[in-house]
């Protein structure tokens, strides 16, 4: 790699935001190029969410990467919520339009992506960590990678995730970062055992919450509550195994069981960083929002926020108002909010709070009442529907770059919250 190169878009990071980015310039024919930390075994095999959403579905689906999606994901319609003696199925899709979810594990994503990518002739510098964001953010920013070259680009878009370098390249005083954190936390783990339903459930009971989420024929993944200062360490298989049947069991109903090939102990965390733009460098995904496993929103919003940037990039190619960039934090923001209510709102409905916790007792009247509406107010319900489901896609298809004509048209932003 030679030292110093220029590109248009510099890419950090090759998870889902970073390669739909890539994907959607290269179809523009804009130059970009992408550095990514891990090795492209690494990248491939990172298993973590897999439920998409429709706009998702359908953004790979206009980009032509949607095939292997159809063909090995399932659609997915409804949810189970256990509590108590109590079960009931809410079929998300039927309250809202028929719209359906797509299981479709991560990295299979992040797979179709990096082959859509390659085969449009993109090349990802993997095993290449960018070290630090140098120069003016409003002139021509700089990455600085770990081999030593230089990358200097008119747009940096930050997709290295939580902890990357974009995030520290943030001026100080530049920026707000909403956090919150609950009390507990989540044992997540991947066991080789076929699913023992069709859809998901969400269950509580005095021990806590459990889910049971669906990703392949013979893989399901499954979340526990567990206490605060619980580490990996304190939950042998056998112990989980017996916690899931406890939490998840119904008479007749059998959870099937296997080997746990992964385990990983996850702080309830949430953050939203505003803006998303600082001069010429854009924070995408989990660099700019994390967002609690609860309702499978990251992933996506992650994808979204690419294919925000996409449009916002065309429309300020033929439109080099400064104030066009900003359309991306106006019109990313209220859609990260709305996820961060609903996985908040799902979290609340679904757990177990200590004893000591003041107002236990309270909340857990709360719970209840806001189970009894999902099952028996039609409007709570398709409002539940909606935000599961997520919003429509905003990405008009661009025009071919090779037979020229207009680029995207600006998507008019909805109202900023707040
Ligand atoms: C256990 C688990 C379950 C989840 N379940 C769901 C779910 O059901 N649904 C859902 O939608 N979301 C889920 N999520 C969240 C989802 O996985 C993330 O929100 C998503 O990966 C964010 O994508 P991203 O591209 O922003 O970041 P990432 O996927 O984190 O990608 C960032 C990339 O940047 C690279 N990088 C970092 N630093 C540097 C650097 N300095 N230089 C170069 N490269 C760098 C990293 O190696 C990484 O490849 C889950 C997450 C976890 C952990």
């Amino acid at each position: 790699m030679p030292r110093e190169t220029t590109t248009s878009v510099a890419v950090i990071g090759a998870g889902p935001a970073g390669l739909m980015l890539a994907n959607l310039l290269q179809r523009r024919g804009t130059p970009c190029q992408v550095v990514e930390r891990l090795s492209r075994e690494r990248v491939l095999a990172r298993a973590r969410a897999g439920m998409l959403e429709h706009r998702t579905v359908e953004l790979l689906d206009r980009i032509g990467l949607g095939e292997r999606m159809h063909a090995e994901g399932a659609v997915h319609n409804g949810c189970e919520f256990r509590y108590g003696e109590t079960s009931f199925f809410a079929d998300y899709s039927a309250m809202y339009d028929d719209t359906p979810h797509v299981i479709y594990p991560q990295q299979e994503v992040v797979a179709d992506l990096l082959a859509g990518f390659e085969a449009g002739g993109g090349r990802v510098r993997f095993e290449t960590t960018v070290m630090s964001v140098e120069g003016h953010l409003d002139g021509t920013p700089r990455i600085v990678c770990s081999d030593g070259s230089v990358i200097t680009a008119e747009f940096l878009a930050g997709a290295d995730g939580q902890y990357g370098a974009s995030r520290a390249a943030l001026p100080d005083g530049s920026y707000s970062d909403h956090e919150m954190q609950h009390e507990f936390r989540w044992l997540t783990l991947l066991a080789q055992a076929a699913p023992s339903a069709d859809w998901t459930i969400y269950a509580q009971q005095d021990g806590g919450f459990a889910g049971h989420l669906l990703r392949t024929d013979e893989v399901t993944r499954f979340h526990l509550q567990v206490p605060f200062g619980d580490t990996v360490e304190d939950w042998p298989d056998e112990r989980i195994w017996h916690e899931l049947r406890t939490r998840l069991g119904r008479p007749g109903w059998t959870l099937n069981e296997g080997p746990v090939i992964s385990k990983n102990m996850l702080e309830m965390r949430s953050r939203v960083t505003e803006p998303m733009r600082f001069g010429r460098l854009f924070l995408l995904g989990d660099a700019a929002h994390i967002i609690t496993p609860s309702g499978g929103k990251g992933m996506n919003l992650a994808i979204a926020d690419a294919a925000e940037l996409d449009v916002v990039l065309a429309h300020h190619a033929t439109d080099p108002d400064e104030g066009v960039l900003d359309g991306f934090t106006l019109n990313r923001v209220p859609d990260i909010w709305k996820a961060q209510e609903f996985s908040h709102a799902l979290i609340h409905m679904m757990h177990t709070y200590p004893g000591d916790t003041p107002d236990a007792a309270f909340r857990q009247k709360v719970q209840r009442s806001r189970l009894w509406q999902l099952q028996h107010s039609r409007a709570y319900a398709r409002n539940f529907a909606e935000s599961y489901i997520g919003p429509s896609l905003r990405w008009p298809e661009p025009a071919h770059p090779l037979t020229g004509g207009d680029r995207a048209a600006p998507v008019p932003a909805p109202e900023p919250v707040g």
